[in-house]
């Protein structure tokens, strides 16, 4: 019972979620003594295969007809039979919307416990402990999972992935699929230039103190500058002033770039809690007293007017 399971979707691809998941899964199965199993739903590319087989012990993918398009009840069942046979002391799955919705109900007809949101987890006394942020983000919560297995949705994005040469057997299994009781009728793709927020290295993101829509344009040639994508505090989302799908924070996305830029973002712990896996945070703020500079390792005490646009040419010329 000291196995360790991780849970994807074939149309993930071998990116950073599902690399930050897998190298959690590995840890996590070597302290607990135990093997990694990969389960895959729909259909597996090439690199997500070859990126499991490094670090897991076997990869299964289940892939037929009832699969290859993602339904909770078809998903949720398929997941269900395939762990139920290997022991585990505990499912990870990544901090997609589809994971999110299935974790609780895994734990559920697993008989295990439940958390979301998960940033770190070890292992005490021989179970399972997960780390997760409380209190609109002010505090750490630190929550020992009693009941086997530990089903918990993990912020992949920020987890570090694991060297492995593990070379693990590549199986497809095949699962009986309930008649799904609702039925799809439409699917619209979020519409992004590019690289999505969840998945950028470098993000600029606007506040309520830029005043308008207008300046997002200004921010948008910093952003376009370094190549990064833009996002926005709830603020500036509610707002109108930029679309809803920019927001960074506790209802919005969770973002972990290596440079977060904070402009006009007082940094109420309600966002922090969306960009708080930033690897290096910096931000343009006029009041020296704001939240955010306590998060920051770069601060400028400076109305953005005065600061984007001379930041804007002296990173064109270097990049030039
Ligand atoms: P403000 O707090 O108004 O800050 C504006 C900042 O701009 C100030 O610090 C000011 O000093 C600075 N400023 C003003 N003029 C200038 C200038 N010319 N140059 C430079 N700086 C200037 N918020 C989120 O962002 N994301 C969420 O997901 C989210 N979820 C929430 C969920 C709940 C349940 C609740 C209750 C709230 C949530 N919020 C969220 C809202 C959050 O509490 C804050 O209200 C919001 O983050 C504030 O946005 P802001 O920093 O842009 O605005």
């Amino acid at each position: 019972m000291s196995n360790v399971i991780i849970g994807l979707f074939g149309s993930v691809g071998w990116d950073r979620g599902a690399q930050g998941v897998a190298g959690e899964g590995r840890r996590l199965a070597d302290a607990l003594g135990g093997e990694l199993h990969a389960i895959v739903l729909g259909n597996a590319s090439d690199d997500l295969k070859q990126g499991l087989q490094s670090l897991c012990n076997a990869v299964v993918v289940a892939d037929q007809n009832g699969l290859d398009d993602y339904q909770p009840e078809t998903a949720l069942a398929a997941l269900e039979q395939l762990a139920k046979d290997r022991g585990a002391k505990a499912i990870l799955l990544g901090s997609d919307t589809y994971s999110q919705e299935i974790t609780p109900r895994l734990a559920h007809r697993l008989g295990g416990s439940s958390l979301a949101d998960v940033q770190a987890i070890t292992v005490e006394g021989g179970s399972v402990r997960a780390t997760r942020s409380s209190y609109g983000g002010k505090a750490l919560s630190v929550y020992e999972m009693k009941l086997d297995p530990a089903v918990l949705w993990v912020r992949a994005r920020a987890l570090d992935t694991a060297e492995g040469s593990v070379g693990g057997s590549v199986e497809s299994a095949s699962v009986d699929l309930p008649e799904p009781k609702v039925r799809i009728t439409e699917r619209r793709v979020e519409e992004t230039d590019g690289v999505s927020l969840e998945d950028a290295s470098l993000i600029v993101s606007g506040g309520r103190g830029l005043g308008g829509p207008e300046p997002f344009e200004e921010l948008k040639g910093l952003a376009d500058s370094i190549g990064a994508v833009q996002g926005a505090s709830r603020a500036a989302c509610d707002a109108g002033w930029v679309p809803p799908n920019w927001q960074v924070g506790q209802t919005g996305k969770k973002v972990a770039p290596e440079l977060y830029l904070a402009i006009a973002i007082s940094g109420a712990s309600q966002h922090l809690l969306g960009m708080g896996d930033s690897k290096t945070v910096a931000a343009i703020n006029t009041d020296p007293d704001a939240p955010i500079f306590k998060h920051c390792s770069f601060g400028v005490v400076e109305d953005y007017k005065n600061v984007v646009e001379p930041l804007t040419e002296k990173l064109k010329a270097l990049g030039a």
